[in-house]
């Protein structure tokens, strides 16, 4: 999978180098392209925002370097290309499995006060919230939503994993348990130690639902 994103601080994008996703793109699994967009931008002081039209206040990032930037990097509009923004419809693992689905993904970081609505209107597909806050920019919702997407690349991480995680059957997961078997006087459910499967696996469907109806009611039907 390829992964554009577009940004005017792409120095924030290092943790996308460590752990799983720093190995599935040095492994060749996913092509993460790193775009700065001050790069495009056709001013000779490397101007991207400026005031915005009608007053108010911050800034509003301009839309020719955004524009020119796109555009080189995605000329024939092989993209799904989605702008990071508060408006947006909210992430969530059904668009996570969504976007998995995709060869190419393209995302756009807002920050400041936002983008130039020509840039939304010309060139983008959709916008996407992480959710009902606002942050300062969109390289931590972009980091977010890349690294769910990714997991579900081929071969990032165990087909296992993936199959029995939170809101894989629309539940949330049971508790987990590792070494050692008692912690400050905690001791490790018996069943988990038992080494019968049919009942660790009924205390686990039955520990997901307990704490599903606790936290998320509103997943089960
Ligand atoms: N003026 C905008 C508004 O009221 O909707 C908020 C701008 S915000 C300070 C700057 C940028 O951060 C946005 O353009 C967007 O890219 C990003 N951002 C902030 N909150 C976000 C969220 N909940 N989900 C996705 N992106 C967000």
């Amino acid at each position: 999978m390829k992964i554009d994103i577009l940004t005017l601080f792409p120095e924030m994008f290092a943790p996308l180098k460590t752990s799983i996703i720093g190995r599935a793109v040095d492994g060749g699994k996913l092509d993460i392209n790193i775009v700065d967009i001050r790069d495009y931008t056709l001013d000779k002081h490397n101007k991207c925002d400026d005031t915005p039209f009608g007053g108010g206040a911050g800034m509003v990032m301009m839309a020719q370097p955004i524009a020119s930037a796109i555009e080189a990097v995605d000329p024939e509009h092989t993209a799904r290309r989605i702008f990071l923004s508060p408006r947006g419809r909210t992430f969530n693992q059904k668009i996570v499995l969504e976007y998995a689905k995709k060869e190419h993904l393209l995302f756009l970081c807002g920050h400041y006060e936002g983008v130039d609505q020509r840039v939304i209107d010309l060139y983008i597909d959709e916008e996407l919230s992480i959710g009902d806050f606002v942050l300062t920019g969109g390289e931590i919702p972009a980091m977010a939503v890349v690294d769910a997407v990714a997991r579900y690349v081929d071969g990032v991480i165990s087909a296992d994993s993936l199959d029995q995680e939170s809101f894989a059957s629309g539940m949330l997961e049971y508790p987990q348990y590792t070494r050692p078997q008692e912690f400050k006087g905690l001791k490790v459910p018996e069943v988990l130690t038992s080494g019968h499967h049919a009942k660790i696996e009924e205390w686990r469907k039955q520990k997901s639902l307990e704490i599903t109806l606790k936290n998320r009611p509103d997943l089960i039907k």
